[in-house]
């Protein structure tokens, strides 16, 4: 098989596994001004207490570092853009873990390619250090937006990345030209916490970090700028334009059980560690913690005043 029916078959199988896209990209040191731009991020101290992103820098600024003998970087998007948004958190949690789902299905390309031919290869979802969102630009995937997400073109950002590094030389993609942002700053005006300027996120500001990362307390008035939201933040890509055009995904693993979608104020409000563990036991969720995600809720609750006994369904918004 030549060299280009490989890549052929390999890009048809990531399809047929269900990834929405597939790109393919030379594995190397990353471009010089992207390690100088992520160097001074972490110098400016924007990683806020996120010091995972300080180690490791010379793999996560070189993959051929991560996975020995890497030669080709095989990049994959999976849309989770929801059926319906549900008050409380944000969309990308609604399933299962994404982790455990993205990296499954790349080991089954990866087992898949050795049907074919000797590889050795490993398989990344926001687990270890690597750039996803360059190495997605790299293989012509999308372009990274001033939301700091990558837009798919035609399809928006609600998508999660995976990465599977291999030892075999394959074809590869073209980095698209230009970008999709334009004159729009909606993400910027609209980040609650401020986040988001064109110098790029600084997560000390970032309800998705707050929320999600930040141990210990976090300041009151943080309560006041979730909306309906306390665990994640989705304003920055809800506001996009470029979601316009993101179609609800259909894959089972990522749709909320019943317990979540029948999920009100009042039942987040008690919300045991029983219930919690039933509810989050195979979710990204699960890292934030029932004690975080109860100090969450309760500036929410706060802010919210009286009118939260108002409000009783859990669902917010039908997606038409
Ligand atoms: S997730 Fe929310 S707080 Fe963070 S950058 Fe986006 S809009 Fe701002
Ligand atoms: S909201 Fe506008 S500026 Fe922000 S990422 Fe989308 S297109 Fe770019």
């Amino acid at each position: 098989m030549t060299k280009e029916e490989l890549t052929a078959h390999i890009k048809a199988e990531a399809l047929r596994l269900g990834f929405d896209v597939c790109g393919i990209v030379k594995a190397g040191p990353v471009a010089q001004e992207v390690a100088t731009m992520f160097n001074n991020w972490i110098e400016r101290g924007c990683c806020a207490t996120m010091q995972y992103l300080e180690r490791n820098c010379d793999k996560r600024l070189d993959p051929t570092l991560l996975v020995k003998g890497c030669r080709s970087v095989i990049t994959v998007a999976l849309n989770y853009a929801p059926r319906q948004t549900i008050e409380g958190i944000a969309n990308y949690a609604q399933g299962k873990d994404y982790h455990k789902i993205v990296k499954d299905r790349l080991y089954l390309l990866l087992q898949y390619i050795n049907k074919i031919c000797n590889v050795q290869g490993r398989a990344f979802c926001d687990s270890a250090p690597i750039l996803e969102r360059y190495w997605a630009t790299k293989a012509g995937i999308g372009y990274i937006g001033r939301n700091r997400q990558l837009i798919i073109p035609g399809k928006g950002s609600n998508f999660f990345l995976g990465e599977l590094l291999v030892d075999i030389e394959l074809c590869y993609d073209a980095p698209l030209v230009g970008n999709l942002c334009g004159n729009c700053h909606r993400c910027i005006d609209n980040c609650p916490g401020k986040a988001l300027s064109d110098n790029g996120l600084d997560a000390n500001k970032c309800l998705s970090y707050l929320t999600i990362e930040h141990r210990g307390e976090l300041p009151e008035n943080i309560g006041e700028m979730m909306e309906n939201c306390f665990y994640g933040c989705d304003r920055c890509q809800t506001v996009c334009p470029h979601n316009r055009f993101s179609t609800p995904n259909n894959n089972s693993e990522l749709q909320p059980n019943d317990t979540l979608l029948q999920m009100t104020k009042e039942i987040w409000y008690n919300l045991t560690q029983e219930d919690y563990n039933v509810l989050f036991s195979e979710s990204a969720v699960e890292r934030c913690g029932y004690e975080q995600l109860m100090r969450n809720i309760a500036l929410f609750r706060k802010a919210q005043g009286k009118d939260w006994q108002q409000d009783f369904t859990g669902i917010t918004e039908e997606i038409k």
